[in-house]
């Protein structure tokens, strides 16, 4: 086996709280993540023979940089450092359907896949958790993206643990206004705004437990981004002016979720949001 293809799910934060800065300059979260079916598609081949060290990107979206800067590269360059591996010559495709930036960690999903598909190619048979350690070394988010599911993510966001809740019967639509504000940028606009008390996932978990449909939605990042993202806002309007039970932003934005009880109806609102020419997907929940 020499090529392999995998799903790389995006993810939406059912529940986001920051905490205090760090002295590392890293904000400690208590984020509740939720795994869904949007999903861009990550191949990566193996050459059967290597000398030295060769990595090759691309990416079907000609706005995500394809050398050192992207997320996959660095998965394979920290892989190959964790193992010892001195010799590979792979290349990485990336067929994105994620938008980018987006607060929907496409980047950090498409860097899990490619961790578990390194792992299969060269044969290590690493466990998850060491997977999810290599990967937090790049990026905070890749250790839910190996885990998957419904999750509780603390520390920075890579202390997971997943939750034991019946598979959620609802659906999702997961919208893009376009812009955005950097995840940096939307960090340092919290530290410079009134602190706020941190708000606990509890009662959204009592709901997830029960298998209805979650009302207790929190993102803490809504009270800086979407006073300057007049779009993000808009969107929440209009979403929840189409049915949605609940929405809120997913991660730093700018994207923007409701939650609808069935695909079907998820489905018809994003017909709307598409006829208004607004980027628009209707998920399930993994
Ligand atoms: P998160 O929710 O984890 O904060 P995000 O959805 O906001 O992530 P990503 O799409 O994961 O953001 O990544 C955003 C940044 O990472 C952009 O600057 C982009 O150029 C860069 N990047 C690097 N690799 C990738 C990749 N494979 N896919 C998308 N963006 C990537």
């Amino acid at each position: 086996m020499n090529v392999l293809t995998l799903e790389a799910p995006a993810k939406i934060n059912l529940h986001l709280a920051v905490g205090a800065k760090r002295p590392d300059g890293y904000h400690e979260i208590e984020s509740v993540m939720q795994e869904i079916d949007l999903c861009d598609l990550v191949s990566v081949t193996r050459a059967p023979r290597a000398a030295g060290q060769h990595i090759a990107v691309h990416c079907s979206d000609p706005a995500v940089p394809c050398d050192r800067r992207n997320i996959v590269w660095k998965c394979a360059e920290a892989f190959f450092r964790a193992y010892g591996i001195a010799e590979y010559d792979i290349f990485i495709d990336i067929e994105k359907h994620i938008p980018s930036s987006a607060g929907l960690a496409g980047g950090s999903s498409d860097g899990a896949a490619t961790l578990k598909a390194l792992n299969l190619l060269f044969g290590i048979r690493a466990d998850r958790d060491r997977l999810m350690q290599i990967g937090a070394s790049v990026g905070a988010d890749i250790p839910f993206c190996l885990a998957g599911g419904t999750c509780l993510c603390r520390g920075i966001g890579e202390r997971v643990t997943p939750l034991a809740v019946p598979k959620p019967s609802w659906a999702v639509l997961v919208a893009f206004p376009g812009g955005g504000i950097s995840t940096s940028e939307a960090y340092r606009l919290l530290d410079t705004s009134p602190a706020a008390s941190f708000s606990s996932p509890d009662m959204l978990l009592t709901e997830l437990r029960s298998g209805r449909l979650p009302s207790s939605l929190f993102n803490d990042f809504e009270r800086v981004v979407l006073p300057r993202h007049p779009g993000a806002a808009a969107l929440r309007d209009r979403m929840s002016s189409l049915g949605a039970s609940s929405v809120r932003m997913s991660g730093s934005g700018p994207s923007v979720f409701g939650l609808f009880p069935a695909l079907s109806d998820a489905r018809r609102a994003r017909e709307t949001l598409l006829a208004d020419g607004i980027p628009a997907w209707a998920a399930k929940p993994l």
